[in-house]
């Protein structure tokens, strides 16, 4: 083997005493009024780790890659002095303020600010505050093959705007760090603030003391995953009710998102949203994708794949009526995505309206209409666009209320083994020609 690792430098904090931020570090911090009107008034989120005194969040940037930050910090690979240059990385598109920024109840996950602190706190960093960006927007090109197969077969057509001919459609897109305001979090889910910062403390093995020690700080900038938005048409037209708006809301799936995996419908159904996406731009209207990186709903893959080996195993085969129950087993309940955050990024795009809904979730229905916007018509995956192993899911979701204009299954039809099991051959009884090992 080739020795040409990069030396590592000695740790840039070896020495000294540890910088605690349990306790408040002095008067420097800039306060936070979440929901003003403005960002003068609602105040910078100053999550640097360098500055103690200036402070004023628990937790720190970039979600759950903080943790590769300090590694980074341990190799002596980075400076914790290290300040972003942020020349030229302002947003491609203006969004907002929408009306939506200033009501405290409406956003409670996000700073509707985030993408624009180089602006809006400008005098704040000249004063050498280190404020960083949570959310950054540019735009792209997205090449997938089920839209250049959507055009080959002509039910898309390319137009030179939204969609190339080369099969690239394109986009603005926008990725959001999580910044949450602990006491519009605890009313979402009901519960006191005391609880959910006590919660919050302990199942993270005490990993934020500040959230017990530092009662006046109430925003939190949780170790978990973000969320990417893919806008098809101009973004600034999602907030104007009379424009059609085309959307789904997409929770991360990385064995069928990214490898194609077909016991679940969700690549399917996200290309089948972009390709609705697509048709809804180029009809006048604008298309939304908003993904979430709450991996298997939330509970991570490696429970996703012990529940997939516990229903294959499960005696009686792979059926939808064990569908959810064999979850709560592994996981201890059967969801933890919570879509009760989810509609806050709709209401930082200043939306109001979704005229087609491309999901048949009841829960991100729910939580949608439950915040105040309107949807019009919900869209299913066509019934040719899930895969045969995939059919488990859908009988079981539609039987659990999940939005489908067909019939819902019956016990009986629950009942029916239709996932593959983990042995099987293909349907001619020979062994998948893909699965023969490599010479
Ligand atoms: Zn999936």
């Amino acid at each position: 083997m080739a020795a040409d690792v990069t030396p590592v430098r000695p740790p840039a904090r070896s020495a000294g005493h540890i910088r605690l931020t349990s306790h408040s570090g002095g008067h420097a911090a800039m306060p936070i009024t979440w929901g003003a009107a403005t960002a003068a008034e609602r105040g910078p989120v100053v999550g640097t780790t360098t500055t103690r005194g200036h402070r004023n969040v628990v937790g720190t940037h970039s979600g759950s890659y903080g943790v590769y930050r300090a590694l980074a910090v341990a190799a002596g690979s980075l400076s914790r002095e290290h300040r972003a240059d942020l020349t030229n990385t302002s947003p491609t598109d203006v969004i907002g303020p929408h009306p939506q920024w200033s009501d405290p109840e409406a956003i409670v996950s996000l700073d509707p600010w985030g993408g624009t602190v180089v602006d809006v706190f400008a005098d704040e960093i000249a004063a050498g505050y280190d404020i960083r960006p949570t959310i950054a927007v540019t735009k792209a090109h997205v090449i997938l093959p089920e839209i250049a197969d959507a055009i080959a077969r002509g039910r898309l057509r390319p137009d030179g705007r939204f969609l190339l001919a080369s099969g690239a459609a394109l986009v603005t897109k926008a990725a959001i760090e999580p910044v949450w305001y602990l006491p519009g979090v605890a009313r979402r889910f009901g519960c006191t603030e005391a609880d959910l910062r006590r919660a919050l403390f302990e199942e993270t093995g005490g990993m934020y003391p500040e959230l017990v020690t530092r009662s006046d700080l109430d925003v939190f900038l949780p170790p978990v995953g973000g969320q990417t938005l893919y806008v098809f048409g101009d973004a600034a037209d999602l907030a104007d009710p009379a424009v059609e708006l085309t959307a789904r809301v997409h929770d991360e799936c990385n064995g069928s998102d990214v490898f194609g995996s077909d016991i679940c419908t969700c690549r399917p159904y996200l290309t089948h949203a972009i390709e609705e996406c697509i048709l809804g731009a180029q009809r006048g209207g604008v298309g939304l994708v908003a993904y979430s990186r709450k991996e298997g709903r939330a509970l991570g893959e490696v429970t996703k794949f012990l529940v997939y080996n516990a229903r294959k195993r499960q005696a009686g085969g792979d059926t939808a009526d064990q569908y959810f129950a064999r979850t709560e087993c592994v996981a201890g309940v059967q969801d933890m995505r919570f879509q009760e955050l989810m509609p806050d990024v709709l209401h930082w795009l200043g939306i109001r309206k979704i005229h087609r809904l491309v999901s048949m979730s009841n829960m991100k229905y729910d939580a949608i209409t439950g915040s105040g916007i309107d949807v019009g018509e919900r869209v299913n995956i066509p019934d040719e666009l899930v895969p045969p192993d995939a059919r488990v899911e859908i009988d079981a979701k539609t039987a659990a209320g999940y939005f489908t204009p067909g019939p819902v299954p019956d016990a009986d039809e629950l009942k029916k083994a239709k996932g593959r099991r983990l042995d099987a051959l293909d349907a001619l009884g020979a062994l998948d020609p893909l699965d023969v090992p490599n010479p």
